[in-house]
């Protein structure tokens, strides 16, 4: 089986690896330190606060963020699920802006309508969320300047989207947001099995997302304010924060894996662009590149006809095919809030007919053909 994405681990990862299993710290050392200054300056932000999970970043994000009771998040319906439970997490209502038929990322016109709709209501959101889907950049100036003029905060969820630029300008710089988040999932494009990045400018937010993910405890002596905290073994709880550390196993596969970033992502493009070639004459359509912007290719999403029909005979000729995304608020838990098919209906049209094909560093050049060749017997055209 040719799978649709997998990690990419060299001897170095490994050595990294055991290196720390052989030193003094297996959590809290000097690794996750390390692997926090190698995401932020690859993407030219000031901070980097690394977590076990990007779902646990979105979540420290929202909190920083001061989303509450009685605020709204919004996102887009083409993300996987953790975009929207974030809101719920912090007590607040979660709606979704529609996305746009070429990009399959949030529509800035859906969001300039929404948004005047909500001030008009008095709904407004404090935070929005868009997803930089399979690697590629929302419109995130337009977004941006809307999000601005609204006066909502933007975390960008760039899970998809390590190593991939916007206008000249690494994703992960936060010009046009708050915070940005990046997810290492194996799937993804660098991984530490499980973990997640959260990239900000600001030294308030990344002060409040480190405490949020140790309990809200601070050693910081300009932090403390209890009168008795007098001696060095001072520790006081502020928040109440959660435990969603990475650990130093973690953070040093991290480290290694960024020394290949741009490898892994310049890879994908080619490997993207060869598919962009070789799918040139079959009926389908390939996901569109916007010129202004450099993607990571996480994913390479087409749409076909007879989407059930083609999955099915890919999957039969051992091409581990797959379906990104379900629309949020089609899931079962999403419509017993009072979501229904029908609400949103360019992610919905887009879903009926998309599979992400494999896409991967290790992908070779003769998997490559041999998704291309059960692609074409899949569709009847050769
Ligand atoms: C993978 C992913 C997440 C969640 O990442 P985890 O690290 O698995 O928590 C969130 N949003 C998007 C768009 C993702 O693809």
């Amino acid at each position: 089986m040719i799978p649709y994405g997998r990690q990419e681990i060299s001897d170095e990862d490994i050595e990294a690896v055991v290196r720390v299993l052989r030193s003094d710290y297996l959590t809290q050392g000097p690794a996750v330190p390390a692997f926090e200054a190698a995401v932020a300056s690859s993407c030219n932000a000031a901070f980097g606060v690394a977590v076990n999970s990007a779902t646990s970043a979105l979540h420290i994000a929202c909190m920083a963020l001061d989303l509450g009771r009685g605020d709204w998040l919004w996102t887009v319906p083409n993300t996987f699920v953790a975009s929207a439970n974030v809101g719920l997490y912090c007590g607040a209502d979660v709606s979704f802006v529609d996305t746009d038929p070429q990009t399959y990322m949030m529509c800035p016109d859906a969001l300039a309508e929404k948004l005047a709709a909500a001030e008009r209501a008095g709904t407004l959101p404090k935070v929005l969320i868009p997803v930089h889907f399979a690697g590629q950049s929302p419109a995130m100036d337009r977004i941006g300047a809307l999000a601005k003029q609204y006066g909502v905060r933007i975390i960008e969820d760039a899970s998809h989207a390590i190593g991939a630029a916007y206008q000249g300008q690494p994703v992960g710089d936060c010009t046009h947001s708050d915070i940005t988040v990046f997810s290492f999932h194996p799937v993804k494009i660098v991984t530490t099995a499980e973990g997640g990045l959260a990239t900000t400018q600001d030294p308030e937010l990344a002060r409040r997302m480190e405490l949020y993910r140790s309990h809200g405890v601070t050693r910081d002596p300009a932090s403390l304010t209890g009168e008795e905290l007098d001696g060095p073994w001072a520790y006081e709880q502020v928040a109440l924060g959660y435990n969603y550390r990475m650990t130093e196993l973690q953070a040093a596969l991290g480290c290694s894996q960024m020394t290949r970033l741009a490898e892994f992502v310049e890879r994908r493009n080619q490997l993207a662009t060869r598919y962009d070639r070789l799918l040139t004459d079959l009926p389908l359509t390939c996901p569109a590149q916007s010129a202004n912007a450099y993607s990571a290719f996480h994913l390479y999403p087409i749409q076909v006809d007879n989407r059930a029909v083609v999955f099915a005979a890919l999957r039969a000729a051992g091409i581990g095919v797959n379906v990104h995304y379900i629309p949020v608020h089609t899931q079962a838990y999403w419509r017993n809030r009072g979501f229904n098919w029908g609400d949103y209906p360019n992610a919905e049209s887009y879903y009926k007919r998309a599979i992400s094909i494999p896409l991967y560093f290790g992908l070779t050049d003769q998997d490559q053909d041999q998704v291309v060749s059960s692609l074409s017997a899949a569709l009847n055209v050769i």
